[in-house]
Formats: structure tokens, C-alpha cells, sequence
């Protein structure tokens, strides 16, 4: 098998939009069109993405009540955790396709659950600026039919996805702000799986700045 192509300083996109919406669907094809190129590829969930991460994203999703700052301290310990794991993948030379990015903190946690005050925006500055991701897209969609699909594939709705539409209305207005704020891509999910998978390659391909060993 020929060596893998790294990028200098690896190369982090992160995919965003509410349940449903079809990031990992996006992110599985991706990945594949990337390893079919020859390139190093690994996938992360924010809310995950390490053995702590994982363990920690069980008691996020579970039922178990606590306040709406409690929520936003699992985060923080989630994401400190994977800026090691993505430092690491950095340094190899590693394509990181991210599941969400801090951006979801805002949007679920702040826009959706309404946390007031700086810290939280501060958590989500200083994750964005230690991922520093090349890319971030934002995926958007009719929110009913999202959800529906989020639901159908997974057979039932977690936490935070069995919240009631209003909150999934503020969580989609307040990505929207934040393309706009931190350059996210905005891609219309409305549409045929391969269709969003040619936009998402193109984005890829423009947004490539990276330097791959050998070329
Ligand atoms: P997310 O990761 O955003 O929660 P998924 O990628 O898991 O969403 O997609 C949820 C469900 O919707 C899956 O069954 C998937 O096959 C389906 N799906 C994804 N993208 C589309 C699309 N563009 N049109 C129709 N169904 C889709």
C-alpha cells in the first residue's frame, strides 16, 4: 500500500447543523473521497472524540436533571479533552473531520437553552481558537424534517433532541448569526445526498491550503 499524504500541520473541518441534518451522512462520504485521494482522514465528535469525551458524552445525553450550567462544564471538559486528541492528529499530518465544533455550545446552550453571561462565549472563542478549524460548514434544513430524519435513523430521541421545536428554531437562528460571524459555509441540506456531497468536496478543494509531503 503507498504512504499516506499528510498535510503540514494536518487540516480540521468541522461539520455543523441541528439532529438529522445529515452531517455524519456527509462526513462518512467524505471521508471516503479523501482515503480514495490517498490522504490520512480521522472523524471526531465534539461531544466525544476521547475515552473521557466518550464517557462524559453518556451522562450529557442521559435524562438525568442538573441545571443548564452544568450542561455547558461537561462541555468544557468534553472539549479540552479533544483539542489534545486534535493537536495530536494535527502533528501527524491527519485530515480531522469533525462532528460539530464549539460552535454547538453556542448554538444548543446558549441560543437554544439561553445561558446568559460572557463565559460561556469565552469557552467558545478560546475552543475555536485552539481547533482553529480551516473549514467549518454549516448544514441547513426544514427543521421538522430534520428532526424526523434524526429520530427514523436513530429510533428514538435523546436529551436534548426530544426538546420542544421552539428550542431547535433558536438553535438554527443562532448558527445562522454565527456563519456569519466566524465565516462558516452554509450549505442548503435540502437536497439530494450526492448533490450536498459535491458542494462539500468543491468547499473542501477551494479551501485546501494545505501542503501535502511529496507535492
Ligand atoms: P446528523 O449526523 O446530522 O444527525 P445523519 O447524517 O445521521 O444526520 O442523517 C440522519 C438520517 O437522514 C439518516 O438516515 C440519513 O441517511 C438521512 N439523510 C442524510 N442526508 C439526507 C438528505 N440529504 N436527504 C434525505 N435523507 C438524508
Amino acid at each position: 500500500m503507498p504512504d499516506q499524504i499528510k498535510i503540514q500541520g494536518g487540516f480540521v473541518v468541522v461539520f455543523e447543523g441541528i439532529d438529522g441534518v445529515g452531517k455524519s451522512t456527509q462526513i462518512e462520504r467524505l471521508k471516503s473521497h479523501l482515503e480514495g485521494l490517498g490522504y490520512d482522514v480521522v472523524t471526531l465528535r465534539n461531544l466525544g472524540g476521547s475515552p473521557i469525551g466518550e464517557a462524559l458524552r453518556e451522562v450529557m445525553l442521559s435524562e438525568t436533571p442538573r441545571p443548564p450550567l452544568t450542561d455547558m462544564h461537561i462541555s468544557l471538559a468534553i472539549q479540552s479533552a479533544l483539542i489534545d486528541v486534535i493537536d495530536q492528529a494535527r502533528a501527524k499530518g491527519q485530515i480531522v473531520l469533525m462532528d460539530r465544533g464549539p460552535y454547538s455550545l453556542a448554538a444548543y446552550q446558549i441560543y437554544g437553552t439561553g445561558i446568559e453571561g460572557d463565559l460561556a462565549w469565552q469557552h467558545v472563542e478560546a475552543g475555536l481558537d485552539a481547533i482553529h478549524p480551516e473549514l467549518s460548514i454549516l448544514m441547513t434544513a426544514d427543521i421538522e424534517t430534520s428532526l424526523d430524519r434524526g429520530r427514523e435513523h436513530s429510533g428514538k430521541a435523546d436529551y436534548f433532541e426530544s426538546k420542544p421545536v421552539e428550542y431547535f428554531e433558536n438553535v438554527s437562528q443562532g448558527y445562522i448569526e454565527m456563519a456569519d460571524k466566524y465565516s462558516m459555509q452554509i450549505l442548503n441540506a435540502n437536497r439530494p445526498i450526492e448533490e450536498i456531497a459535491r458542494d462539500v468536496s468543491d468547499l473542501v478543494g477551494c479551501g485546501a491550503r494545505w501542503r501535502s509531503s511529496g507535492h
